[in-house]
């Protein structure tokens, strides 16, 4: 995945679980609207009635203690008038069967009619007729009877419908507490998210951009070691930015190589050049000095060189360079440093070695030389000059010195090796 698509996707995917937020949110928002208007439509008119009721009930039975035992007949209209009124509600009540436990009202509306039935009877008797009272005694027990039977059902009922409308705002309010809660942990739950991914992508984007930045200013500031190599798992922007910076690398790696390579070595003969030499010389002195050892430098000219040139021409006088630098090559140790030292000049520096071993590898290859059928020009000879290092010698001293040897070998007839008469140390 791309760091676009990562940035992309982070938002989209919120965007959709807050849509799908926003969408069940807005389900039991229809559905807590649907509760409120229930109770606003019929819970409170329930309750008004069921109110009313227990109100016009107890209204019949004071009036039926206060009144009626003292013969008013006017209770009866009045006592019909609440008896209608209670019937009409009881009707009300019987059309919300799903508020109103019906067994329960059927119950009450019998325990009212009982009540009602008698206390009507009892009144009519007592206003008609005063000396029955006494009478009427198991009358008067039975309507209380009946009063507390009905007294405590529309207690009861009342209650229940309490009961439900508080459950229901109950419900409505948990829904509402459900939703506060829900979208307070959905959007905590999302900014957490948006917060974890933008942090890793961009600690991880920063990350790699800051080794390649780090690497480009190690170029920029010189440092040619061009071998190490960047790393990211992921193929994205930042992978393809990494992946051409390693080819770029490879490239800076090969490029430097080489002319690393040209810069040292001389063209015609492949041998270590004179630059190479210059900045050999001084360290190897440096190394054999502090082991307490010497440095033999062998310089080596080939004789008469210009009448190569003058009989065969300069490019045969070239391949005769070219075959010379093979038979140094050759002849040459592991350790031994060969280079052409301009023209038909070369230079041997051997280290940790003494005047005898040197001055025979140097005849060793004075005879190889003479010995050789360069190609068109046949035999060739070359003369030789060798000088050892002393303690708190330098390297124009040393040259100095070797190079008066092979003076003295041309001057001495040519094709011959001599070394500085106190060499040996
Ligand atoms: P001597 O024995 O005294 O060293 O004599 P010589 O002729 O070798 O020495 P001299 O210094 O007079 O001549 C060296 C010649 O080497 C002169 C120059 O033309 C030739 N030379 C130098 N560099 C090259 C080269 O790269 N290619 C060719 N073909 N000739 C070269
Ligand atoms: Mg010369
Ligand atoms: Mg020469």
């Amino acid at each position: 995945m791309t760091i676009f698509q990562k940035m992309i996707a982070v938002p989209v995917l919120a965007l959709f679980l807050f849509s799908t937020f926003l969408v069940y949110s807005y389900y039991e928002y229809q559905q807590t609207s649907g509760k409120i208007e229930e109770i606003r439509d019929h819970y409170l008119p329930l309750l008004e009635a069921a109110n009313d009721n227990n109100h016009l009930f107890n209204e019949i039975r004071s009036n039926f203690k206060d009144a009626v035992l003292a013969g008013e007949p006017l209770w009866l209209p009045v006592t019909e008038q609440h008896q209608a009124k209670i019937t009409d509600n009881f009707a009300l009540l019987q059309q919300n069967p799903h508020l109103v436990d019906l067994k329960q009202l059927e119950q009450l509306q019998q325990s009212f009619n009982l009540y009602y039935d008698n206390a009507y009877t009892l009144a009519k008797t007592i206003i008609s007729n005063e000396e029955r009272l006494i009478a009427e005694a198991q009358l008067v027990q039975d309507v209380e009877f009946y009063h507390n039977a009905a007294n405590q059902q529309f207690t009861e009922l009342k209650h229940a419908i309490q009961d439900g409308f508080r459950q229901t705002v109950d419900e409505t309010n948990q829904v509402m507490n459900q939703l506060l809660f829900f979208g307070a942990t959905m959007a905590i739950a999302i900014m957490l998210f948006l917060f974890i991914v933008t942090l890793v992508v961009s600690l991880s984007t920063r990350r790699s951009v800051y080794q390649v930045i780090e690497r480009m200013k190690s170029f920029a500031l010189g440092n040619t070691d061009f071998s190490q190599r960047l790393h990211r798992k992921n193929k994205d922007e930042l992978g393809y930015l990494i992946y051409w910076f390693n080819k770029l690398s490879d490239k800076l790696e090969q490029d430097y190589l080489l002319l690393e390579t040209v810069s040292i070595t001389d063209k015609l003969t492949q041998l270590n050049n004179r630059s190479r030499t210059d900045h050999y010389l001084p360290q190897a002195l440096e190394d054999v000095t502090a082991n307490n050892q010497q440095l033999a430098l062998v310089i080596l000219d080939i004789d008469h060189f210009k009448q190569v040139n003058d009989n065969y021409g300069h490019l045969v006088g070239d391949n005769v360079l070219q075959e010379f630098a093979k038979i140094l090559k050759i002849t040459a140790r592991e350790h031994d440093f060969i280079a052409r030292w301009g023209g038909e000049e070369f230079i041997i520096a051997i280290s940790n070695t003494d005047s005898d071993s040197v001055q025979q590898h140097a005849n060793k290859i004075r005879i190889k030389v003479e010995q050789h059928q360069f190609p068109e020009v046949g035999q060739i000879t070359a003369s030789f000059g060798i000088a050892l290092s002393h303690p708190n010698d330098n390297v124009s001293s040393i040259l100095k010195r070797a190079d008066d040897c092979l003076y003295q070998a041309k001057k001495q007839g040519r094709n011959r090796v001599v070394i500085e008469q106190n060499s040996a140390g």
